[in-house]
């Protein structure tokens, strides 16, 4: 009832905006929840100013043709389908879990999370046939669903909408499949991971038919988060090197293009700068000392324009 509410306040507002106003993208994200924070984080940092309010329903970016609302995540995809929302950020669990028709434009790194079936800890667990004929309880019945398909294994699933990991403590099921990240909720339930069946992390989605107007926007949404994540990627690093050992620490630096290289005031010792890949990092740096580098500054790179 109240997702109807909803859905036909915001249908209402953009059929009024659409006649009377300029386009504008209207980006869905959670309203509270494992998502949020870092869907707000991202926008905040392509430079988007915009209201968050906990009572909050949509709020309009300050200064871009955009406007956020505030949703369950569950409800992201079938409104960016059904072009309520233009865009939404939603994790890859979900979005596949309902089968909406809609376009993932880009995977965003964060929320990263896994589907895993478990098991009371005190059962021998040899493989995934243990499932057959069993009971699990699950929030995700058509993930789960096409992984007993593709291993040709019956099982009755269960589907309950939250506290899965209750289920075989109650005498519900066997077995659950749930979202996992460390493992510790499992763990305080008896449980332990015993198959994974999905790997999820946070995807920006967008609705299939945009128009020319919108897809100009999101063409200059995703020039600022990609700029974003670069950075996020690398550091930026200074070193000083005494010039004979420079080639060497050079070579060592899979920087962008060349690193820039400047004299010291000290004879024979250069200043050298570079970019590093964030993976690569502390590999590198060991490189670069054990090679005769000294001094070395490490930078967090704001944004990053390739
Ligand atoms: P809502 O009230 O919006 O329906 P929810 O309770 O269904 O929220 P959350 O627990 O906030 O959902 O999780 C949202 C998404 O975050 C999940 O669908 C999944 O993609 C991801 N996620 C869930 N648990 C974790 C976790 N422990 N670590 C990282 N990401 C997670
Ligand atoms: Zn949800």
């Amino acid at each position: 009832m109240k997702k109807a509410c909803y859905k036909s306040t915001f249908a209402a507002k953009i059929s009024i905006n659409s006649m009377t106003e300029k386009e504008i993208l209207r980006i869905a994200i959670q309203k509270s929840g494992r998502l949020s924070e870092d869907s707000i984080a991202l926008f905040k940092e392509c430079g988007i100013k915009f209201d968050v309010g906990k009572s909050k329903l949509m709020s309009p970016a300050r200064n871009f043709d955009a406007e956020f609302l505030f949703l369950r995540d569950d409800d992201i995809p079938g409104y960016v389908e059904d072009g309520v929302a233009d865009l939404g950020i939603v994790g890859k669990n979900v979005l596949v879990e309902y089968g909406k028709d809609v376009s993932v434009i880009k995977e965003l790194g964060f929320s990263k999370c896994r589907l895993s079936l478990a098991v009371p800890r005190e059962i021998d667990y040899q493989d995934a046939t243990y499932f057959e004929g069993k009971n699990i309880a699950t929030s995700y019945p058509n993930l789960l669903g096409q992984y007993l398909q593709s291993k040709n294994i019956k099982a009755h699933i269960h589907e309950i909408s939250g506290s899965v990991e209750i289920a075989p403590g109650i005498g519900l099921a066997e077995g659950v499949c749930d979202i996992v990240s460390s493992g510790g909720t499992l763990l305080s339930n008896g449980l332990k991971e015993v198959e994974v069946i999905f790997k999820s992390e946070a995807v920006l989605v967008s609705n299939k038919k945009l128009s020319a107007a919108k897809e100009e926007l999101l063409a200059k949404l995703l020039f600022r988060i990609n700029a974003v994540q670069a950075a996020q990627a690398y550091k930026y690093i200074l070193l000083n090197a005494p010039n004979d050992k420079l080639e060497e620490i050079i070579n060592i630096i899979p920087g962008m293009k060349s690193p820039t290289v400047m004299p010291l005031a000290k004879e024979g010792w250069s200043s050298v700068h570079s970019v590093l890949k964030e993976s690569d990092f502390w590999e590198n740096i060991e490189a670069m000392r054990k090679a005769g580098a000294e001094g070395i500054l490490v930078i967090p790179i704001e944004k990053m324009i390739l």
